[in-house]
């Protein structure tokens, strides 16, 4: 047994599973420097870590439901944390050890579930952090499964194709005997792609003996992906945009929407508001803003995967991105980074309602003048939740050896988020709860304790 001591926390590992892993203690209350100023990232900005703001926001819930506090001290705690050195051969012959984590935080509704990001600031902590988004996001789409994350402290753009190929395949090896298709499922997330998870599952499978499709999702669908994955996280945005215009008596024909970004998750967002009526006023890149009052066409602007950064070439009217983030529309949809909107620049918004598509953009004190100035905002782990949803598709595709149209993947995905919309308008009316994330935090809250009360705690 490993027993690891913290600033005043006493975290007791489970038993080292496998005697090569190292199994780290958790790191609460400390913040290193690198894990907030990254780029793209959770953590960027106003200096509030992926783990902070997660377990800010699970006390926040837990002071809402009644559950019983000792599972929500177990909450608090990732079942697993996993450390592991990765050697890698670079091209010119030398050998670099890279080191890579797997925190798992949750299992009691289903196997883990959760992305692998190759990125030079991730560290064990966001590892952590963002394990614990996963078990709520699962929880809030009701999804069969837990929370995990992982990554490599590497800089992919750094590193040749065959490096990262050798890199992921013996990533795959070091992680084997904890992951698996019922156990622990990754996914793509920042730096990893397709063709990651084709050779993770490549590799994994030829130390198994079988090919196992399911070992991990996001994977290209001629070996077993799901169409319309890539798309989903975006749709879904685009979904719980137009349920919640619709709750709050907005009718999209009249709503003007700016869109922060124009990446996967924004563009996939911003297109189909536009087909349903939407007058989508702006979209951004890293460069700036493409603005028009009377509505831009998204289908015209090339999307960051179409061609990188070329927003604003397509602009009658370029503003800069903290311009965008305070336009008077009625809907504003940050889907680039975290922490864009802030205690800095909370009160110069002037939309009417803020639909979440990157994940963790609005810390926590934001979310608190938000919540104040009665400005509903429709929470990331809802939102943007169609990636996992779709991942979960993928995951049954696998499971009945049966592949799904792109149009039974939409439909499916329809029904998932109006399921979920429904448990969170239930708890938003009945329950007194006093935001839509507070909404979502407690339905999956609640999942949750009424998963660990039916299982009971082991021994
Ligand atoms: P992406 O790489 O496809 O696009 C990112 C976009 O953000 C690009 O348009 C880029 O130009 C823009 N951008 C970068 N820096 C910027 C800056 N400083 N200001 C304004 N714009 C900037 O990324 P994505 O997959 O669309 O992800 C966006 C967000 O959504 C991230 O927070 C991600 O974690 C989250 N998310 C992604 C998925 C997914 O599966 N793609 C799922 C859920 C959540």
């Amino acid at each position: 047994m490993v027993t690891t001591h913290y600033h005043g926390y006493v975290y007791q590992s489970v038993q080292a599973k496998i005697a090569t892993f190292e199994l780290a203690g958790v790191l609460w209350g400390v913040m290193s420097d690198d894990t907030n100023q990254s780029d793209a990232d959770e953590s960027h900005g106003e200096s509030e870590t992926a783990l902070e703001t997660a377990r800010l926001q699970l006390d926040r819930a837990a002071e809402q439901v009644d559950v019983d506090p000792a599972i929500v001290e177990r909450l608090h705690h990732p079942d697993s944390i996993y450390k592991v050195s990765v050697p890698v051969e670079r091209d010119d012959g030398s050998v670099e050890v890279f080191t890579g984590y797997r925190a798992q935080h949750n299992s009691v509704r289903g196997p883990f579930k959760g992305g692998l990001r190759y990125h030079p600031g991730v560290t064990e902590e966001e590892c952590v952090g963002l394990s614990m988004w996963m078990t709520w996001k699962c929880a809030v789409m009701d999804l069969p499964f837990g929370g995990a994350k992982g990554g490599v402290v590497a800089n992919p753009k750094e590193l040749s194709k065959d490096e990262k190929e050798r890199l992921t395949r013996r990533f795959a090896q070091e992680l084997r005997p904890v992951v698996g298709a019922t156990k622990d499922i990754p996914a793509p997330d920042m730096g990893t792609d397709a063709q990651t998870m084709a050779w993770f599952m490549d590799a994994y499978s030829m130390q198994e003996g079988e090919t196992i499709n399911g070992i991990v999702t996001g994977k290209p669908p001629v070996i077993g992906g799901s169409v319309g994955r890539e798309e989903a996280p975006g749709q879904s945005v685009a979904i719980a945009t137009r349920e919640a215009c619709e709750y709050h008596d907005m009718p999209l024909e009249d709503v003007t929407v700016a869109v922060q970004g124009f990446g996967s998750v924004a563009a996939n967002a911003a297109r189909p508001l536009h087909d349903w009526g939407a007058t989508i006023v702006a979209v951004s890149d890293v460069n700036g803003a493409a603005y028009d009052p009377d509505g831009l066409n998204p289908h015209e602007i090339p999307s960051h995967d179409e061609v990188p950064e070329a927003v604003t070439d397509h602009a009658p009217t370029v503003i800069n991105n903290e311009e965008l983030l305070s336009l008077d529309v009625d809907v504003l949809i940050p889907a680039a980074l975290g922490n864009v909107i802030t205690s800095d620049n909370v009160d110069d918004i002037q939309a009417e309602m803020i639909v979440e598509g990157a994940n963790g953009p609005t810390t926590s004190a934001a979310d608190e003048v938000l919540r104040e100035r009665g400005i509903p905002v429709i929470p990331d782990i809802f939102a943007n939740a169609g990636g996992v949803t779709v991942s979960y598709f993928e995951w049954l595709q696998h499971i009945n050896r049966r592949t799904w149209s792109i149009d039974r993947v939409n439909e499916e995905l329809e029904t998932e988020m109006l399921d979920a919309w429904d448990a969170l308008r239930e708890e938003f009316e009945n329950n007194g709860t006093e935001s839509w994330r507070d909404a979502a935090y407690a339905v999956a809250l609640k999942r949750l304790a009424e998963a660990h009360e039916a299982r009971g705690l082991w021994p």
